[in-house]
Order: C-alpha cells, then structure tokens, then sequence
C-alpha cells in the first residue's frame, strides 16, 4: 500500500495502521544516503484529531552515509519514533505561525496520501548534516595538496 485515502478510512473508523516493509530504492532518497542492501520496516498509525491527523510512525533500517570527517563510508542503524501532527497546507500565512508541540507534516492530497512520503521525510529528517563514523582510526585525510585538511577542519569549527 502506497497511498491511503484518509477521508474515506475515517468514515468508518477512527484508527489506520499499516507496517509498511520497503526497500531503499523505493524511497528515492538523496543520493548521499546510501543504500544499505537492506529493507527498511516501517509502522504508521494515524488518528483523526479534530480538523487534523496525529500520526505514529517508526522505522528501522539501515543506511550507509559518508562520515564527514575521514570521509570513509560507514552503516548507520537508524530506529525512530515520531509523532506528527497531519494537517492539509495552511491557506494563510497566519495559519501557519500556529504552532504546538507536535511536529508538523502537511498533507497535499486527503484522498491519496502518500505514506512512501512520509516514512522518506522522517529517515531524512534523522539523519545528521554532520555525519561522524565511529571508527577509531576516524581521522581527517591529508590531503594531495600537501596541507592538513584537519587545519582547515578545525578553522571552521
Ligand atoms: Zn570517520
């Protein structure tokens, strides 16, 4: 199941939940997240609250990234759990600066809502812009220039 119609899942109950199993290629993420060769398990829950949804998700997966420092590929486990509050994009501007405690994730289409779409904002939205491995010999590379990239590295930190 790709997409869920929630409109039509909520005239007759109040709950929706699927476990979702997909594979990387099916999440088209950035290609700085890298493939794994492993599937990715994912279970959604979403609840009509009011006017809007609250959304239970979490995913276990793997991926592999870059680390930012020694520049070496390395695996990352990743197991999230969010809460999202669901809500059709704001009319106004005004709409918009409403803000609670939920994390807010905002529907483009009632009818056919996108649950790929979903779980890839969430493994994006967990993964650092500072991806640091934890290998012991993590070190930043020297590079053919002849200077210390580590020199420039601490500068700009
Ligand atoms: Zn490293």
């Amino acid at each position: 199941m790709r997409s869920v119609n929630l409109k039509k899942v909520f005239e007759k109950s109040r709950k929706f939940s699927t476990t979702l199993t997909l594979k990387h290629s099916e999440l088209d993420l950035p290609n700085d997240i890298m493939d794994s060769g492993e599937s990715f398990s994912a279970q959604i829950t979403i609840y009509k609250k009011g006017a809007f949804y609250e959304a239970t998700i979490s995913v276990i997966g793997k991926v592999l990234l870059e680390c930012s420092r020694c520049l070496s590929v390395f695996k990352k486990e990743l197991d999230l759990k969010e809460t999202l509050s669901l809500r059709p994009y704001p009319k106004t501007y005004r709409e918009n600066l409403k803000i609670d405690d939920l994390a807010v994730s905002f529907i483009e289409d009632e009818e056919n809502f996108d649950l790929i779409n979903l779980v890839r904002e969430q493994i994006i939205l967990s993964i650092p812009t500072r991806r640091i491995c934890s290998s012991e010999s993590c070190q930043l590379p020297i590079s053919s220039e002849g200077f210390s990239l580590r020199s420039l590295y601490e500068k700009a930190n």
